[in-house]
């Protein structure tokens, strides 16, 4: 007999009975082990902060509050989070182009180390509402753009942060707030970065907006928040960012800045890379089958819960690791279009994925899904609604989200009675009118 393909010695296809399918699967340990990783190797002035919409599950975060990350949120829903996850306010910062007021409120109630303002009327309207003393990092959209990321989100006209030749020419607006304080800066420039040079760069050069924007402007260098957008690797010919590589260039950098301006704390802010590795997204293979020469397996989850392995948008498909569960030794001579169940062409996690024969009721894995899984796909369509969440920690499996029910999806709709004749048909006039 050969091993099961497990988690802390869990046996997957365990999961799937005792939850269901289609399932997340987190390990706990992988998520330590990430992160002690990246923390032992990283200068001590940098603090990491665990992204939540990477993975919001309140576990996860707690996870990750438990090993020392603070938590950055968008949202009054994941800063609610970050509370239930018992973060210290001052591990906490919020960001986000589109800040309610409410939102702000909440940060201000709560304490937060500070809000991450996106534009100088948000700015305006934070002092509005805000005591004394108030913190703030002002978002700079650099004036550099970076090589190497997937996803740009600096240094191009932008719905994020302030421009830095903007910021430059608006000393008077920092002078005209009366509550907030601004303690220093913040910039992403993108995700998915597997060049270690690229995130050399972006820190350099970020650090050195830092310097010049406080020179000019006259605020203190408290916090520096440079980003990340550290990647993984999902496809064939990926690599995963050496990590030596990258701290020792990391590390340079911030040694400069930290010598210059001791005592500032330099935030690096993660999602992707401290999440992505621990999860696996695992679904039941319904149906095979063949048309017009190729084989498919018709699963019972997919681009639903799981956006990324699908990639829609991409140009090219490239697949997401995919294993079989049941076999995930034997030979992987066979090659299946792995598909979800939903009513479009697009609901495809993986094409011509090399798998050992598939059945109906085999279990497929869909690895590295730990980052970007349900939270970033189309849950709601075809009303399937959130898969159920599971979270393995010290060999012990705990569900820490419940599959979405037929009744929780119906209970927040409103049925109206329909405009019907007394014939039951289509309302064709008013009720005065309609035959007796
Ligand atoms: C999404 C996002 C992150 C997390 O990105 P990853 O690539 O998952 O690490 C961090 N900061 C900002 C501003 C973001 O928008």
């Amino acid at each position: 007999m050969t091993d099961a393909y497990a988690v802390q010695g869990i046996p997957v296809a365990d999961l799937a009975d005792r939850f269901g399918t289609p399932l997340y699967v987190y390990d706990a340990e992988v998520l330590a082990e990430t992160y002690t990783a990246l923390r032992r190797r990283l200068h001590p002035a940098v603090d990491v902060f665990y992204s939540a919409k990477a993975n919001p599950n309140v576990s996860v975060c707690a996870v990750m509050r438990s090993l020392g990350a603070g938590l950055e949120v968008s949202s009054l829903a994941e800063l609610a989070t970050a509370r239930w996850a018992g973060a210290q306010p001052s591990d906490v910062i919020f960001l986000g182009p589109g800040k309610s007021e409410e939102e702000l409120r909440a940060c201000l109630e709560y304490g937060i180390a500070a809000v991450v303002c996106e534009s100088l009327d948000e700015l305006a309207a934070l002092d509005r509402i805000s005591r004394p003393g108030t913190r703030a990092l002002l978002r700079v959209n650099p004036a550099f753009s970076t090589k190497g990321a997937r996803l740009s989100m600096g240094g191009k006209p932008r719905q994020f942060g302030i421009d830095h030749e903007l910021l430059l020419r608006s000393g008077a607006a920092l002078r005209a707030l009366r509550n907030v304080r601004v303690i220093g800066i913040h910039a992403y420039m993108g995700t998915r970065i597997l060049d270690p040079d690229g995130i050399v760069q972006n820190t350099a050069g970020i650090l050195a907006a830092a310097r010049e924007l406080s020179a000019e402007l006259g605020f203190p260098l408290e916090t520096v928040d440079i980003g990340g957008g550290l990647g993984i690797a999902y496809f064939e010919n990926e690599k995963d960012l050496d990590l030596d590589q990258l701290t020792e260039g990391v590390n340079a950098v911030v040694a400069e800045f930290a010598a210059e301006h001791p005592g500032c704390r330099v935030i690096m802010e993660l999602g992707r890379y401290l999440a992505g590795r621990c999860g696996t997204y695992v679904v039941r293979a319904r149906y095979v089958k063949q048309s017009k020469g190729e084989w498919f397996v018709v699963t019972d989850g997919g681009m639903n819960h799981h956006m990324a392995a699908v990639g829609v948008g991409s140009f090219v498909k490239r697949n997401f690791p995919i294993r079989s569960i049941d076999h995930h030794d034997a030979l992987a001579d066979r090659r299946y279009t792995v598909t979800g169940p939903l009513c479009t062409p697009d609901d495809v996690l993986g094409r011509k994925v090399a798998l050992p024969e598939v059945r109906p009721g085999d279990l497929i894995g869909v690895e590295r899904s730990g980052a970007y899984g349900p939270t970033s796909s189309p849950v709601l369509f075809l009303s399937h609604g959130y898969p159920a969440e599971v979270l393995v920690s010290r060999a012990t499996a705990h569900l820490v989200r419940h599959r979405d029910t037929v009744e929780d999806l119906l209970g927040r709709q409103i049925l109206v009675d329909p405009p019907t004749t007394a014939a039951g048909g289509p309302e064709t006039g008013t009720a005065e009118t309609a035959p007796q």
